[in-house]
């Protein structure tokens, strides 16, 4: 028996809506690449996305067309998230750390109609402009004092379009499975790959997100989304934060630690949310200061590994941690390492284990383990093997790529994410790697993750990666690249300290002392990069 409800679809421009009326004083602060800070509400950001709604259907965009922005994190970013797909069309995020082949193939792959930019991004978009289409506007975010000179042709003005209609605009209906958002994944093999998210999944998944982060997201608290709109929907910031009435604070592009120390200080931020490199550098501007800032209570760490000294720093400065896992796949929330009531009393140190791990299933996620034959593994914390995932936030396929979508699912429809993990039987997931940065050394496989682990728990060490070198007898060897965190600091000790607690044929063969690390366009280390530079490496 069918039931008997109303089939209104789910759509984005739903949670503005809902915003403007419900939480229209909270909104967005932004540090701006103008160098300034600017202030808008949510009721002010909906009306501005409705002139924005119209202005785009004046410049000739309807439902499917792809819409690109450039951008750091910043209000008018946020208007263009909930603009475009609110007529219909596609809000397609490019990552301007991607290279410029990337960038040029993903904006012809995606066949973007229009360019929204930063004025800090005019220079690279007017190197790529060879490379891209001819017919490609570009609207730069900026008002008319600001606009800049530029080589590019098809050029407007964000604000001049904002100011030439009215915001008398009513958000149209079609159905939930419209496609809203699209992001290509950061390639660290192959080309770009792009994950083609609809009014639905996101509606969902800020549904899911707002459940799973109440501490970061209610009326009243203040986030800082390090993690940028540029890339997998900011963790789900971008949708979540005003849906549930929390106001943004968005950095723009200053992401170091001093910047971001200010900021949170003057803003009085509650929760930040980014990748681990970030607030490696985050500690050590609060290391320099001797204090936190103030208001600054919850940070959730994702995107990479976050190693267990690392979170041991925040938790000693009393800034509660979660450890967070997903992928942009899966828009991106997978999993969230907040503990259970029974777990927040436990010792400290197997509280700071269990926050370690990558945590447990947000809602409506399934996980499993499988090994090579493809057998599903006992939840039991030991069983390692690659981990499958499914549910409504998960792609269904690649966007116009049927090689990497046959690719990509089991028989039974599951999507293969490429990372290996154990879950326990209280259902903590354990990313033991992902599976090509796996060292198989003799035949038995070496984690690299749980090297780097204890490799940055020893004092002399800022940051590291533990890469795959080849061996003409083990097959592979793993060595350790570290970032020092004093001078000369002896890689001796360093090895001294990981044979006291790794089984022999764990420790690396070398330990190579380097001033930085390579990042990825997302800003995790690139081991790929790093096999790249040490590939003729002779091991001692
Ligand atoms: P991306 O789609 O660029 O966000 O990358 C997703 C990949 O990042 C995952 O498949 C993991 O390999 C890695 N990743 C994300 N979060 C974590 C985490 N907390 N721990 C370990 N790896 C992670």
């Amino acid at each position: 028996m069918r039931g008997m409800m109303m089939d209104r679809p789910l759509r984005v421009a739903d949670i503005l809506t809902y915003s403007e009326e419900i939480h229209g004083t909270a909104g967005i602060v932004s540090s701006t690449v103008e160098g300034d800070i600017h202030r808008e509400s949510y009721a002010e950001m909906a009306a501005r996305c409705r002139r924005l709604a119209k202005a785009l259907r004046t410049m000739g965009i309807g439902p499917g067309d792809r819409v690109a922005t450039l951008a750091w994190n910043g209000y008018r970013h946020m208007e263009l998230y909930f603009g475009i797909p609110g007529i219909g069309a596609v809000c397609h995020t490019l990552n301007p750390r991607m290279s410029p082949e990337q960038l040029a193939y993903i904006v012809s792959h995606a066949d973007d109609r229009v360019v929204f930019l930063d004025l800090t991004f005019v220079p690279l978009v007017e190197k790529l402009r060879s490379r891209l289409p001819d017919r490609l506007r570009y609207v730069i975010l900026a008002d008319a004092a600001s606009m800049p000179r530029t080589s590019l042709a098809n050029v407007h003005c964000y604000e001049e379009l904002l100011a030439s209609e009215d915001d008398d605009f009513g958000w149209p209906d079609f159905d939930e499975d419209t496609a809203a958002g699209l992001c290509y994944t950061s390639g660290t093999t192959g080309v770009p790959k792009g994950a083609l998210y609809t009014h639905r999944s996101l509606v969902l998944h800020s549904l899911i997100v707002g459940v799973s982060m109440q501490n970061s997201l209610r009326a009243g608290r203040r986030l800082l989304p390090v993690v940028p709109l540029f890339h997998a929907n900011a963790w789900g910031a971008a949708h979540a934060a005003p849906l549930t009435g929390t106001s943004l604070i968005m950095p723009g592009p200053g992401l170091d630690g001093p910047s971001l120390w200010n900021l949170m200080e003057t803003e009085k931020v509650f929760a930040a949310w980014g990748v681990p490199t970030v607030w490696l550098g985050l500690l050590e501007e609060i290391g320099k200061r001797g204090r936190k800032p103030a208001g600054l209570e919850e940070v959730v760490i994702g995107g990479a590994a976050a190693a267990t000294s690392l979170i041991k720093g925040f938790e000693d400065l009393g800034v509660s941690v979660c450890h967070a896992w997903g992928m942009t796949e899966m828009s991106p929330i997978g999993t969230l390492g907040f503990l259970s009531p029974e777990q927040t009393s436990l010792p400290a140190r197997e509280r700071l284990r269990l926050k370690s791990t990558q945590g447990r299933r947000a809602f409506m996620i399934d996980l499993k383990v499988v090994d090579g034959e493809g057998r599903r593994q006992p939840n039991d914390g030991e069983a390692t093997g690659e981990l499958f995932v499914r549910g409504p936030t998960v792609v269904s396929a690649y966007f116009n790529n049927e090689e990497a979508s046959a690719a990509a699912f089991d028989g039974e429809g599951w999507f293969s994410t490429g990372d290996v993990a154990s879950i326990s039987s209280d259902g903590f997931l354990n990313i033991r790697d992902r599976s090509k940065d796996l060292i198989k050394s003799g035949g038995e496989w070496i984690s690299s993750l749980d090297v780097e682990n204890l490799a940055m728990a020893h004092p002399h060490v800022a940051n590291c990666a533990v890469i795959a070198l080849p061996h003409p007898k083990w097959g592979e060897r793993p060595v350790l690249v570290a970032v020092p965190s004093v001078d000369r600091p002896e890689p001796d000790g360093i090895r001294a300290y990981l044979e006291e607690r790794l089984p022999k044929w764990q420790v690396p063969d070398d330990i190579i002392l380097v001033e930085e690390l390579p990042l990825t366009a997302t800003g995790k280390v690139s081991k790929l990069t790093l096999r790249q530079i040490y590939a003729d490496h002779k091991l001692p």
